[in-house]
């Protein structure tokens, strides 16, 4: 796999999966734009550092996915700094957990918020770039949650349920011009989303998977690296479980 030169934004990038996808890219040759919010300011330039590391330019650009001036603000400094962009990681994220009955309107409305009309407004910014070059990788985030569902994740699973059908959407819209979007479904991978699960539910998903033990960010980055590379060239509209095999 080879990703020399290219250019990749990955949204909340400050986060456990962002990082690991940001270093694992870099390594690969991608230069990485760091997006995140402003109060993660500090981890998005540890995730710059560790890029620069690697000899790569790690450009953070702070802002909202659920922001549509944001985002438009992102694109328009990413093409001014590089002139291009070949891959969009949908990484950003947040989970509000709690049984549908308990769960407010506003732990509804800020989860399909973020993970879902976040996707759509950086899919949206950066199609018009893309199919201007021709070509593009598009990698959304999605999660097992949004395959089988999850008892205390109504929110979270009908915004990654969402994220599947928008990523099959994207795909069939954008295939003429040469642009790929897939979806990665993540199982139970250790990151400060997961450190907050009690024990006994961290232990009820540990049970169920197949190979034993929790998935790693390096697990999900190097899936997402592939489906980013030219490697994966001729698969689009796909759902990937990075999972252990706990769906098969
Ligand atoms: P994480 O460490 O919490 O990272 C998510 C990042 O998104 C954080 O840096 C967060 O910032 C940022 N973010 C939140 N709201 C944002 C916004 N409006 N605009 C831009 N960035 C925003 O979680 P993670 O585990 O790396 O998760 C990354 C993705 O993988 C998520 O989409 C998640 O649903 C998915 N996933 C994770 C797992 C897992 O087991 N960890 C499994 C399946 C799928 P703050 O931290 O400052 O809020």
């Amino acid at each position: 796999m080879n990703l020399g030169d290219r250019v990749a934004i990955i949204t909340g990038c400050g986060g456990g999966l962002g990082r690991a996808m940001a270093v694992r890219m870099a390594g690969l040759g991608a230069d990485i734009v760091i997006n995140d919010i402003p109060q993660a300011e500090e981890a998005a330039n540890e995730v710059a550092e560790l890029v620069a590391q690697l000899g790569r330019k790690g450009f953070v650009a702070l802002g909202s996915v659920t922001s549509a001036d944001d985002v438009g603000a992102m694109v328009e400094q990413v093409m001014n700094e590089f002139g291009r962009i070949d891959i969009l990681v949908n990484n950003a994220g947040i989970t509000r957990d709690t049984l549908m009955i308990r769960m407010s309107e506003d732990d509804w409305d800020i989860v399909l918020d973020i993970n879902l009309k976040g996707a759509f407004l950086c899919t949206k910014a950066i199609a018009r770039p893309m199919m201007k070059a021709r070509s593009g990788r598009i990698v959304n985030i999605a999660s097992v949650s949004g395959v089988m569902g999850n008892v205390g994740q109504a929110n979270y699973s009908a915004s990654k349920g969402g994220l599947i059908a928008l990523t099959k959407t994207t795909a069939k819209e954008l295939a003429p011009r040469g642009i790929t979007c897939n979806a990665v479904a993540p199982g139970f991978i250790e990151t400060k989303m997961t450190e907050e699960l009690d024990e006994e539910v961290r232990q009820e998903w540990l049970r169920s998977i197949p190979l034993g033990r929790a998935g790693t960010p390096e697990d999900v980055a190097d899936v997402v690296a592939f489906l980013a590379s030219d490697a994966a060239g001729y698969v689009t509209g796909q759902v990937l479980n990075i999972d252990g095999g706990l769906i098969m």
